[in-house]
Formats: C-alpha cells, sequence, structure tokens
C-alpha cells in the first residue's frame, strides 16, 4: 500500500514573450475548480513576479485551501543567481505571498531542482529568510540538475532546515521521478504505481506539475530555456493529464500540504554537504541542459 500523495504545483510562466496569449487564469479557475470537488488541496509553489502579476489568483489559490510557497522570484536556477540576490529575490517573494496569501509562508522550491553541491550556500540563506522546508533536491544524477549521494527520504540540514527529496523511482540505475508532472503525464501508469508500491515509507510523496500541463488548447510555442524537444514533449498527454492526476489520487489517497506533512515528520537524519561537494557540481555543470522540468 502507497503512503498517500500531495499534490503540487509549481506556478509558473514559461512564454517566451508578454505578447504571447496569456491562460494563466483560465487554466488555473478550471484546475482548482476540479481539485475543488475532489477534495484536493495540496502546495502551490509560486513564482515571484507571478504573484506580483496576479495577485487575484494568488488570494484564489490560497482561499480554496492550498498552502502557498515559494518558487523563486524569476525561475532563474540557484547557479545562476549569487547569495546576494538569492537573499533579496526570495525574501522579497516570500513577503510578497504573505501579503498577498495572508499567512506565513514556510516552503520552497528551487526552480529546476537546483540545490546540488555547488549552490549549497543556499541552504543558510533558506533559513535565515525563514524557511522551515525546501523541496529543491534531486537525490540522483540527472541531465539537468541532480546531487547523487543525498539522501532520498526526508532529511534535515546541519542548520535544521527540513528537505524533502524528489521521489524517484530508480530503474536500471536510471532515476526516474515518477510523480513529476511529465512522467504522470507520459509514461504507462504501471510505471508510476511501481514507483508508489516501492516508496520507502519514510519517504513523503508529492506530484510537481505546471498548470500548463492541463491545458490542451494553448498554441504550440518553444518553452523558454526548454528548447525544441522539451517542448514537444510539453506537449504530450495534456488532454489526458487531469485524468493521470486523478488516478494517483484514486490509487493512494491524498497527502497533508507539505507544511502539515513536514510538521509531522517526527525524527529526522541530518545531512552535511561535503565541504568539497564541487566534483558532483562540476560534472552536472557539463551535463547540464535549461529544460522546463520543475
Ligand atoms: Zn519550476
Amino acid at each position: 500500500m502507497s503512503p498517500p500523495v500531495t499534490f503540487t504545483l509549481d506556478l509558473e510562466d514559461l512564454r517566451t514573450s508578454p505578447a504571447q496569449e496569456s491562460r494563466l487564469e483560465g487554466v488555473m479557475d478550471r484546475l482548482l475548480d476540479r481539485l475543488d470537488e475532489l477534495g484536493i488541496t495540496g502546495t502551490v509553489f509560486c513564482v515571484g513576479d507571478l504573484v506580483r502579476r496576479h495577485p487575484a489568483l494568488i488570494a484564489r489559490i490560497a482561499a480554496a485551501g492550498h498552502e502557498l510557497a515559494v518558487h523563486g522570484f524569476h525561475h532563474v536556477p540557484l547557479d545562476l543567481l549569487d547569495p546576494e540576490r538569492f537573499k533579496r529575490q526570495n525574501h522579497d517573494a516570500r513577503a510578497l505571498l504573505e501579503d498577498v496569501g495572508g499567512a506565513e509562508v514556510v516552503g520552497f522550491r528551487a526552480p529546476q531542482f537546483s540545490l546540488v553541491p555547488e549552490t549549497a550556500w543556499a541552504v543558510d540563506i533558506l533559513a535565515d529568510l525563514g524557511f522551515r522546508y525546501s523541496s529543491s533536491v534531486m537525490p540522483a544524477p540527472s541531465p539537468l540538475y541532480g546531487w547523487p549521494g543525498a539522501p532520498a527520504t526526508p532529511f534535515r540540514w546541519p542548520n535544521g532546515l527540513v528537505e524533502l527529496p524528489c521521489p524517484i523511482l530508480l530503474v536500471r540505475g536510471r532515476a526516474i521521478p515518477f510523480l513529476g508532472g511529465t512522467y504522470v503525464r507520459v509514461l504507462p501508469d504501471a510505471v508510476r504505481r511501481r514507483g508508489m508500491a516501492t516508496a520507502d515509507p519514510r519517504t513523503v510523496l508529492w506530484t510537481y506539475c505546471h498548470p500548463w500541463e492541463f491545458d490542451p488548447g494553448e498554441r504550440f510555442y518553444v518553452f523558454e530555456h526548454g528548447g525544441l524537444p522539451a517542448s514537444v514533449v510539453g506537449r504530450t498527454n495534456r488532454k489526458g493529464m487531469m485524468a493521470r492526476v486523478e488516478r494517483v489520487f484514486a490509487d493512494a489517497g491524498v497527502g497533508p500540504r507539505l507544511a502539515e506533512a513536514v510538521a509531522g515528520l517526527g525524527e529526522l537524519p541530518g545531512f552535511r554537504p561535503p565541504d568539497d561537494g564541487t566534483t558532483t557540481g562540476a560534472l552536472q555543470g557539463m551535463l547540464r541542459r535549461r529544460a522546463p522540468s520543475a
């Protein structure tokens, strides 16, 4: 029996130009209605810039019972920011989100899971800013950002910040983030079910979907930073996405919002980033391509 799954969404905008039609409000209205019908509340990681441009939408998300959390201010991966800018932008994103949502914000997710050994400086800044948990580590090799060797179940950084690593299924040494929107949408349900059935019972299971995945009517465009192949995969089975997500929760049940999941965790193992953790980071840098994975 799988542990329940928490619904999480990364609220971001991949259009390359503001001249392109924004469908965010309509898509989110339909998604919020359907989640409400299904009795699903979860955690929505919001890009600060979108909070500034769509405050009424953010207030609707909060009023529907979802937890609001931060997903950067401009959806820039951590390695492209310096600590100073990272601190300023995420302070601002958190303050804005608390103001618009009317509740304390304690969760952070790095764009594209870009918390890796070379960006581990971000951990102390997150704790200083008042975040209590992060959901930013892909604990496996990845063509984007990954941290092979990081624990795959929840752990504490040395400063006490809780990390909820991305749930993965290992298949022949390859890590599949089986609850990621792309994987739920594109792979057979059997893969996702195998991931859930074999998950370590200590794992906090969560999806990470994106609004555009629920929008089959959107005109095709190449995602910002995505490239053509990722953009084509991004079009695949948008029509069937809601049904796929519904089956995740029919199979597993609805887990608590991540802030509550963290509050309910008992003693957690600690994990200290290696002082010379730059080897993995450098390797990741060589392999890295920009793609809208999270
Ligand atoms: Zn993202």
